[in-house]
């Protein structure tokens, strides 16, 4: 066997099949598991190495790159050199502790991220040990027998020896824009890279057409991986919300240190504090009011939801999607596999004379096909005959039993084509080997047809054809329209799909096929109508839909009266009005955008009535959903505000064009991915209502006693730790927080609705105030009861923590009382944060080496009483407060 350096330096443009067989020693229909085991220990995986990560140690000295650690970390200096050594440790303890945390919340986002990447690694399909078969594109070794088709990946560099109508775009290797023509035949030694034909290179993308070929160097060793080994790097993008938030910090850092500057001058110069204890405790101030940490958090909400999200088999490609998804307030689905099975049978078979029903169910190849009505069986099997072997020779697909079950390999309706033949007592192989393949026009949702052109034993050339009843009818003109009009029809109210099927006898000697050969005289056969199941967990899903707001559209290229029976089937809406692509082609778009507000059923449509109608929704201020499988789909899922791929049926161009790949092809498994949407952002929006007033209460608190000149109620020192054992108890938890009851009740919120609306703002006011007032107002009441200075100053600090902690049940739902069991029990989370953050309070109360360091003093019993009970009373207050906000539907109106 040749080594990996024989194999770059071979020119296999100029070699014929036998030859490349004989360089890698293998035969050319396949390889064999041994054969394949061989060469994957001798060429290793079909991969590129991955762009290095960042260096952990320069990841984590990245968290020290901020104007306001910079500030600190100049106090902590001054603070040393004036011999607060103390001050100065603790300060520098705190920017340690707050990037490590900083470094860990980081490493596990990306984490997170890179792990779901992996869920959707690319697949291909080969044929080994003679069986077609879809594995990982990292498995593929060379001398693999591949196939693709349009909408593929080229998984590694194929000397192609079969190529249909295939057109491949190369511009990630030759820039070239337009997509390259291919072919088999043998090519001269000297032929330039750009213009090997009949090779398919790694890495590029089948735009149209078919072909199979042999894989001659997989990895670093094809084309792209010897051009650049750095290819693929995970796609980082920050999300709107994300840049917004990091934008405000920024200028609000610079807001906060002119303000602090101006109230270090004050305190020095009106109110004589002494300057460095002045300056620490101003800095302390200004680290804690910026909300820096906010960022991070929020990248952490939108990870934990990325991967709830991947629990319910939705992976996100694009961050920002997470955000929009929950704000979607349109989901376009196709039909086929998203709201139905995609697990076909073929029940009704219709020829000119007779019906026939064929009994079984799934692909299991058992069952009868008997007449349906008066007539003679055998006079009805003998005319279905032709039809069948029409389905089993224009068809790509063949059926594997597996551990006792059947499964497909190749699409589901051509699986179901092989199952009725063999229920026809036809051997698939063998009429296969009889009927030699010599050409083919693959399907395209474009014209709606498949054709093949096959040789039989006795010279003869057919062409088989089979598609959509309208592109039949269009080659074949029969001659009793209605009566086959009227069998559609019926077929398609039981729901079913119905596809003609057509036959073409050709000049002996022919060995292609053109659109031509397919415009005239293809001799009708006959229809058949398969059955496929809606899903069961879809009727909920589209009901669940239907009380959040969200209007479902089914856009399928399928027929009127199918989409419609199965609309019904789902109760998509009331009453399903449809409109099918031709009537939409005549429509201006201001009369679509009307349009598409009534219409729930779109059929027969085609990839470019999809963009059409997503750009008409959101005209209509609508966020939209939009799934797609195609290669066509590309550009309706770009427009889409959440472009969804199909993981197990969608091609490879449409999984990179979308923001959302789904693991399961399964329309519930939008709806869950959009109730984890609409959990990430009110999560967010809980973290923002937590962080901000609270930051704000201290802050106020503070200033006021520098301005109006009396004793801090909090040291430096002491304003350090509130802020650093918050950020990183309470601060994280909310992230974690599950969907709130009724997130799914709600109507989606508004497209550009500010994060901050008008009821968060009050929020900020109100529990500011609230939180100044009380800290403050017990800060007297101490020193009034003639309790020593360091005693009133544990008192508050210890208060801050306890109002923290019953703010943050009262933030846990926003959109309901907190005042349940549920709500009083908390989460894992909530509750580890809770415990942690008390044995934190109990050692900076109790224990003498806290005392030396902060200057915090014990506090006793009836001390905790009263914080608790003040803790419950704010509580309370704020629950009032929801309550009055909800009754009188201010709630809604301030949320915008
Ligand atoms: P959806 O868009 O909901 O997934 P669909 O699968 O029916 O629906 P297309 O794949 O665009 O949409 O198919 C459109 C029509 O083309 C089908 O209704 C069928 O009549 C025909 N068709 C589909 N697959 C094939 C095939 N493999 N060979 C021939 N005709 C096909």
């Amino acid at each position: 066997m040749s080594g990996p350096v024989d194999l770059e330096e071979a020119d296999w443009h100029a070699l014929a099949g036998d030859e490349i067989g004989s360089l890698l020693g293998i035969g050319l229909t396949g390889l064999s598991s041994d054969e394949v085991d061989r060469q994957a220990s001798c060429f290793g995986p079909n991969a590129l190495p991955k762009a290095a990560r960042r260096n952990p140690l320069l990841r984590f000295l990245a968290q020290f790159n901020n104007t306001l650690i910079y500030v600190l970390l100049a106090g902590a200096l001054a603070a040393a050199l004036l011999d607060q050594v103390v001050d100065a440790a603790v300060i520098v303890a705190v920017v340690i502790v707050n990037a490590i945390i900083g470094h860990i919340q980081e490493g596990k986002a990306e984490q997170a991220l890179e792990a779901i990447q992996q869920l959707i690694a690319p697949k291909a399909s080969v044929v080994r040990d003679g069986i077609r078969q879809t594995i990982a594109v990292a498995e593929i070794v060379p001398g693999d027998f591949v196939l693709i088709e349009a909408g593929d990946r080229v998984p590694a560099d194929l000397r192609l020896l079969h190529a249909r109508r295939l057109l491949i775009d190369e511009a990630l290797l030759t820039g070239e824009s337009v997509a390259a023509e291919k072919h088999e035949a043998v090519l001269p030694v000297e032929t330039e890279l750009a213009d090997r034909q009949n090779m398919a290179f790694s890495g590029t993308l089948a735009a149209a057409g078919q072909a199979h070929g042999i894989a001659v160097a997989t990895g670093t060793h094809t084309q792209i991986g010897r051009i650049s080994s750095l290819i693929q790097s995970v796609e980082q993008t920050a999300t709107p919300l994300l840049k917004q938030i990091d934008h405000f910090a920024r200028r609000f850092t610079w807001f906060v240190l002119a303000g602090g500057l101006a109230l270090f001058a004050f305190a020095v110069l009106f109110r004589s504090y002494d300057w460095i204890n002045a300056l620490i405790a101003v800095v302390a101030l200004a680290v804690g009011i910026v909300p820096e940490g906010l960022p991070a958090v929020i990248t952490i909400t939108l990870a934990i939801g990325v991967r709830r999200m991947a629990g319910r088999n939705a992976v996100i490609r694009k961050l920002p999607a997470v955000e929009t998804l929950g704000a979607t307030s349109v989901i376009c689905t196709d039909k086929t596999g998203t709201l139905t099975r995609n697990e076909m049978t073929a029940r009704r078979i219709i020829t000119a004379r007779h019906t026939m029903l064929a009994t079984g169910s799934g692909y299991v190849p058992e069952g009868h096909i008997t007449i349906d009505g008066p007539g003679d069986q055998t006079e009805a099997m003998a005319n279905a005959m032709p039809l069948i072997r029409c389905g089993l020779l224009c068809n790509d697909a063949s059926l594997h039993k597996l551990s006792d079950e059947w499964r497909v390999e190749g699409d589901p309706m051509e699986g179901a084509l092989f199952a009725l033949a063999m229920k026809a007592a036809v051997d698939p192989e063998r009429a296969r080997a009889e009927w030699e393949r010599l050409d083919e026009i693959p399907f395209d949702a474009g014209h709606r047809f498949m054709a093949t052109l096959c040789r039989g034993l006795d010279d003869r050339a057919v062409m088989f054809v089979k598609g959509a009843p309208e592109a039949l009818f269009a080659m074949t003109s029969p001659n009793e329209l209605a009566y086959w009009e009227g069998a559609i029809t019926a077929a398609a109210n039981h729901g079913e799909r119905v596809l003609a099927f057509g036959a073409k006898e050709m000049p002996t000697g022919s060995e292609r096929i053109s659109f031509d050969d397919v415009g005239t005289d293809v001799q009708l056969l006959g229809l058949v109508g398969f059955i496929d199941p809606p899903r069961v967990e879809v009727r909920d899903a589209i009901a669940e839909c239907r009380s959040a707001g969200i209007a479902v559209k089914m856009i399928t290229g399928d027929h009127a009266a199918t989409a419609l029976a199965i609309a019904r089937q789902l109760n998509l809406t009331d009453d399903p009005q449809v409109l099918i692509g031709l009537e939409l082609e005549k429509l201006s778009d201001a009369e679509l955008e009307t349009a598409v507000a009534e219409v729930s059923v779109f059929a027969r449509t085609s990839p470019e009535h999809k963009l059409r109608i997503v750009r008409a929704l959101q005209a209509q201020g609508a966020i939209v959903a939009m799934t797609g499988d195609g290669v066509n789909d590309a550009p309706s899922l770009k427009q889409a505000d959440v472009g969804v791929a199909m993981g197990i049926k969608g091609t490879e161009a449409s999984k990179e064009a979308a923001s959302m790949v789904l693991l399961d092809d399964n329309f519930a498994s939008i709806v869950s991915a959009v109730r984890e949407g609409r959990t990430v952002h009110d999560n967010i929006r809980k973290v923002i209502s937590w962080e901000i007033p609270t930051n704000g209460g201290e802050t106020l608190a503070v200033v006021l006693a520098i301005l109006l000149g009396f004793a801090l109620p909090m040291t430096a020192t002491q304003i350090l730790w509130v802020n650093l054992v918050l950020a990183a108890t309470l601060g994280l938890v909310l992230a974690f927080e599950p969907t709130e009851p009724g997130a799914m009740a709600r109507r989606p919120r508004k497209r550009g609705a500010p994060l901050l609306s008008p009821f968060l703002l009050w929020r900020v006011v109100l529990v500011s105030l609230l939180f100044a007032g009380i800290t403050l107002g017990l800060f007297f009441y101490m020193l009034g009861q003639g309790r020593s200075l360091e005693v009133a100053r544990t008192m508050v600090v210890n208060m801050f923590i306890v109002a923290e902690i019953f703010y943050l049940f009262n933030v846990r739902y926003l959109h309901m009382t907190s005042l349940t069991w549920r709500g009083a029990l908390g989460t894992p989370p909530v509750l580890i944060a809770i415990c942690i953050l008390l044995v934190g309070q109990a050692l900076f109360t109790y224990a003498p080496f806290m005392n030396a360091i902060f200057d915090s003093r014990p506090i006793s019993m009836a001390d905790c009483i009263l914080l608790f009970m003040i803790g419950l009373a704010l509580l309370l207050l704020l629950e009032a407060e929801k309550h009055v906000m909800r009754r009188f539907g201010w709630f809604t109106e301030l949320n915008g």
